[in-house]
């Protein structure tokens, strides 16, 4: 392989020595759970998010759960959640026995379309989750506002989003609450599982400080049925060194997907994300779309460049949902988008160099002779 789609290894050339330390630090410590590195990763990505509140979990998608269930949503309850989006938003609404109802997205973007949420409403609806994906936020006033015209609750799935911006403002605080995912090849990733809660509202972090461990306050009798989904403390002291490069490595997608964009531009079958002024994305995923996406994928990795599919099929038409009553056609710019788009490597550490291979190799699949795009 030339080109990977992403080498979790790149950052240890840079970052090995001070891991290695820092894992001895914590060990030295003797204590693993719910110390001082997770009271400062949670103090430090607070302030980096712009909120009071970051409580660390032990994924993205008991963030999510942890998040609904501090929020009182449970059986009976519906929730909105973008056609596009992994797989693991709609689960997590499964997980605490409510329904994820799903609503297209705009085309331009792959996010939630404002305009199409009204009609998904019933008297059951009880909160809409925006999700920033592949990096970008949604339209989250539009959003916000359908949101207070019908007594919702908004909450954001960031967790493809660390540090992206909606006018000026950083995910994480775009909404009553947010969660992050700190899976390995995140923006921020740990070397392991991991997940935080971000919130400006003082009750519903302490609900979730409770929830995160057996429903204890201090190691006392449980106060509310809660989970066991905590941050180590080995993961948070990563998590704070990491944290320390999180913008310098954003800054670097951005120079790379602006080399994408540039130069894919000039050819025409294929089709570049778009970004409205107001949004700063952090190119989690640099996603193009072909109509002819299985011959593109195929010519690149012939070419020695990995690329994936995010995300077919849609969560809606996975047999997990097919009981809800879900078909092809229900949510058709998603699938639409979902049949065409195809992620190109993009990571921090890969070089410019390895961008105009991608490129290069893009050009030449469409002037094959067989005429392959
Ligand atoms: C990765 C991801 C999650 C789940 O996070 P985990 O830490 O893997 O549980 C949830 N939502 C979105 C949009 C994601 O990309």
């Amino acid at each position: 392989m030339k080109v990977p789609f992403v080498d979790l290894k790149a950052e240890l050339r840079d970052l090995g020595d001070e891991f290695e330390k820092t894992i001895t630090r914590v060990c030295d410590n003797g204590l693993y759970i719910l110390g001082a590195e997770v009271a400062a990763f949670e103090r430090e990505f607070a302030d980096y998010c712009g909120v009071r509140h970051c409580i660390g979990v032990g994924s993205g998608f008991d963030a999510l759960q942890m998040i609904f269930r501090a929020s009182g949503i449970g059986p009976g309850d519906e929730v909105i959640v973008p056609a596009y989006t992994a797989v693991a938003t709609w689960l997590a609404v499964s997980a605490v026995g409510a329904t994820p109802v799903g609503v297209d997205v705009d085309p331009r973007t792959y996010n939630l379309d404002p305009s199409r949420i009204s009609a998904a409403i019933t008297p059951r609806t009880k909160a809409i989750v925006a999700v920033p994906l592949f990096g970008q936020p949604a339209n989250m006033d539009a959003i916000a506002a359908q949101a207070a015209r019908c007594g919702l609750l908004l909450f954001e799935d960031a967790a493809q989003a660390h540090g992206a911006r909606y006018r000026g403002r950083r995910t994480g605080g775009l909404a009553r609450a947010a969660a992050f995912s700190f899976y390995p090849t995140k923006n921020l990733g740990a070397l392991g599982d991991a997940g935080a809660v971000t919130t400006d509202d003082d009750e519903l972090a302490e609900r979730v400080v409770l929830l995160r461990s057996y429903g204890w306050r201090n190691r006392s009798a449980s106060e509310v049925k809660g989970f066991n989904s905590r941050l180590d403390e080995l993961q948070a002291a990563i998590l704070r060194i990491k944290l320390n490069r999180l913008e310098r490595w954003n800054s670097e997608r951005r120079a790379r997907a602006e080399r994408y964009l540039d130069e894919l531009a000039k050819i025409e079958e294929v089709t570049l994300p778009e970004f409205p002024g107001d949004v700063e994305p952090v190119w989690h995923v640099f996603a193009i779309r072909a109509e002819k996406r299985a011959a593109l994928q195929e010519h690149l990795a012939a070419n020695g460049i990995q690329t994936l599919v995010h995300y077919d099929p849609l969560p809606h038409l996975t047999s997990a949902f097919r009981d809800d009553g879900w078909a092809e056609g229900a949510l058709p710019q998603a699938e639409r988008l979902a049949q065409r788009a195809l992620s190109l490597p993009m990571f921090p550490q890969l070089t410019l160099s390895d961008c105009d291979e991608v490129i290069s190799a893009i050009s030449s699949s469409v002037t094959a002779a067989d005429g392959r795009l």
